[in-house]
């Protein structure tokens, strides 16, 4: 069986891991958390990067940052993962969801400011398979109405926008570091924050509440309770096994890339002949080979092209459900405008296997058997 995602693993995971362990660091805030953060802002160019147990966490955190409050309205798109949602109805937001492009499967920049009103306080620009949103109209929105942006960049890592990193373009930026991104320490993600001024908020938030970090670096003599805050900072186990792919950036991303474009480059026949469409990537963005998708024709078609996979021992599978019609939709948001590609592009994409580490080989019997399915 061919899975369709196994987490990365470069062989210097278990070495750092263990040089955790030697130093008794396990806790949060160790040496490979500090070079994670060193790394994150060095390839980036934030001016803050703050490891985080999850994505969703660092969303969380930049929520309670923008001050999100209940009542407040918070816009994004509804094709996205749960937790792009749960940061802020975790605040008491209602989230409004507006349409994506058919292209990118990104918000649909243009839609934005017909769903502001006057309890809108933020935006969130989700950068579907690492590929970006239209951030110079949605900064442009953002400013005329004097809202947050908070780009949930989960996938974004190693992409851009216009030469700009993605997650350093709104007020912050969340990186995830689940098994299925690309780079990985189980369970983790990252905040990246670009105003100065709300660095030294972050790092008490993430801390409990606290001046640690300050006490760490010597700033103050013993720390205490500040604010509000919880915990949001990762073992530094989790970090060494970060750490070590960090470290293999270009190579993962490259290795990716490679199964990427063979996907792209075999699926074009099927695409001229009108049988799926492929990605679509801008020609200011770069993308960083997060995810391989094919889009059919329905529904239907999708569920027998992915029983045929299954049948020839290869796992494609399909997300999401747009929250909009999820139960949990129906308590926290509204759907502004008509939903007129969500839906209806949803039901139809489908992912293929790729992952570091997947064999050429594979590659081509995937793209075979996928070939076969619509040629047969
Ligand atoms: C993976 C993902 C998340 C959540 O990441 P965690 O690190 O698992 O919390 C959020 N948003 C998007 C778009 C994702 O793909």
């Amino acid at each position: 069986m061919i899975a369709f995602n196994v987490p990365p693993y470069t062989g210097k995971e278990i070495k750092y891991i263990e040089e955790a362990v030697a130093n008794h660091k396990i806790c949060g805030d160790g040496a490979f958390t500090k070079k994670c953060n060193e790394w994150i802002e060095q390839k980036t160019g934030t001016p803050k990067a703050l490891l985080t147990t999850s994505c969703t966490h660092a969303t969380e955190l930049a929520a309670i940052l923008a001050d999100i409050q209940p009542g407040d309205e918070v816009i994004m798109p509804s094709y996205t993962f749960v937790s792009t949602a749960d940061a802020f109805v975790l605040r008491g937001a209602t989230v409004v969801f507006v349409d994506i492009r058919p292209d990118t499967m990104n918000i649909d920049e243009n839609l934005i400011e017909a769903a502001i009103t006057d309890k809108t306080r933020a935006i969130v620009p989700v950068h579907y398979a690492g590929v970006s949103c239209e951030m110079d109209k949605i900064m442009e929105i953002a400013k005329k109405y004097n809202l947050c942006v908070i780009e949930d960049a989960a996938q974004g890592i190693m992409s851009t926008y216009k030469g700009k990193a993605l997650g350093t373009i709104g007020d912050y930026g969340c990186f995830s570091f689940h098994e299925t991104k690309n780079f990985s320490m189980g369970e983790g993600g990252a905040i990246l924050i670009q105003k100065e001024d709300k660095i030294e908020e972050a790092e008490i938030i993430r801390e409990k509440g606290t001046n640690r970090a300050k006490f760490f670096r010597g700033q103050i003599d013993k720390y205490t309770w500040v604010e509000k805050g919880s915990s949001y900072l990762p073992s530094d186990m989790n970090a060494a096994y970060l750490y070590a792919q960090l470290e293999l950036a270009e190579e993962i991303t490259a290795d990716r890339m490679a199964t990427w474009n063979m996907y792209h480059e075999a699926f074009e026949e099927l695409e001229q002949k009108g049988l799926v469409e492929r990605p679509f990537i801008p020609e200011h963005c770069t993308h960083n080979a997060h995810m391989y998708y094919l889009k059919c024709k329905d529904l239907e078609e999708r569920s027998s092209l992915i029983s045929y996979l299954k049948e020839n021992d290869i796992l494609a599978v399909f997300h999401y459900i747009p929250l909009h019609s999820a139960p949990a939709g129906a308590k926290y948001s509204r759907f502004h405008g008509e939903d007129k590609f969500t839906t209806a592009e949803s039901e139809r994409l489908v992912r293929l296997p790729l992952y570091y580490g997947l064999k050429k080989e594979e590659v081509e019997y995937i793209i075979g058997k996928v070939k076969e399915f619509y040629l047969k």
